[in-house]
């Protein structure tokens, strides 16, 4: 029978060295996350007494973790969880792994936000742009009686984002307290309907030939039809941003996330549509990160 090591300290040091081994760029980090999925421990727990013991049942649950991750499951594929905004969203294979890059775009749609705005995030994933917005909205800046819809084409992923929507908001409650969201399954705009004052999406923006070259976690483990831009990469944002002009209100904001070298495309889009005031955000990295502008009809006359 295999000897068991049950001490926590050799626990995780083992867990480093398996990872690192298996070339895991953050070893001690992701050996930690996953000896605190399976214990609960904090870290200070940890430090305070490293010779405490697991018992049989999670030892053999993080040695068959670590395992996972030496093979390139992502962390939050075996934990099921990434943070995003501050909040938890549960993930799986079916959803993009929500990316901090992403924040930014929440940041810059919240700062348009205001009381009774219909919002759209077009390809929803896991629901974390639009369920961000809904709950920070309320809870952070007081804003109420929003009302926010989420679309995909992937039936799977819209079970994921109904789940972060119940775990997040609560369910359907009334307005006021919780804001109303409908997640719809289409092709873009196809299922949505009515005018939105807000508009966001981070699309899939990877160009194809790109996407061999993308770390093993990405390329093997983030869904494919969330990463494939087509050939230029550009191919949703073309879409969406000649399509949006019938579902934008008047004086609605559309805002995308892009990618760091797409910035330029994006904006050349959105004045084709006719949209103003368009402007470009950097990222942490000082990186093109965000594009956006807002649409008048008055002006353009449609
Ligand atoms: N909106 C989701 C996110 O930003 C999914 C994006 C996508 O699938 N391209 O995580």
């Amino acid at each position: 029978m295999k000897q068991r090591i049950s001490n926590i300290q050799k626990i995780y040091k083992e867990g480093v060295r398996l990872l690192a081994d298996a070339g895991i760029e953050e070893a001690d980090i992701d050996a930690w996350y996953l000896l605190e999925h399976v214990s609960g421990l904090t870290r200070a727990a940890y430090y305070a007494h490293p010779d405490l013991e697991l018992d049989e049942e999670q030892e053999t649950a993080y040695f068959a973790h670590v395992r996972r991750r030496a093979r390139r499951v992502p962390l939050q594929h075996i934990t099921g969880e990434q943070e995003f905004m501050g909040y938890p969203f549960y993930v799986n294979e079916h959803v993009l792994i929500p990316r901090q890059d992403t924040e930014l775009l929440v940041e810059e749609a919240l700062g348009v936000l205001a009381h009774g705005m219909r919002i759209l995030d077009m390809c929803t994933g896991s629901g974390c742009i639009l369920l961000s917005l809904l709950k920070a909205g309320r809870e952070r800046q007081h804003i109420e009686g929003l009302d926010g819809t989420g679309t995909d084409i992937s039936p799977e992923a819209l079970a994921v984002a109904e789940h972060n929507a119940r775990r997040l908001l609560g369910g359907r409650r009334t307005e006021e307290e919780a804001g109303s969201f409908t997640f719809c399954r289409g092709d873009l705009f196809e299922n949505t309907e009515g005018k939105y004052d807000l508009i966001v999406s981070n699309p899939p923006y990877i160009k194809t030939q790109d996407i061999k070259k993308l770390q093993k976690e990405v390329r093997c483990h983030d869904p494919y039809i969330a990463l494939d831009g087509r050939e230029d990469g550009l191919h949703y944002y073309r879409r969406i941003a000649a399509e949006s002009t019938t579902h934008i209100a008047d004086g609605g904001h559309l805002l995308f996330e892009t990618g760091h070298d797409q910035a330029e495309a994006v904006c050349a889009l959105l004045e084709q549509a006719g949209y103003e005031g368009i402007f470009v955000k950097k990222d942490l990295a000082g990186l093109d990160r965000v594009v956006g502008g807002s649409y008048n009809r008055t002006c353009t006359g449609q």
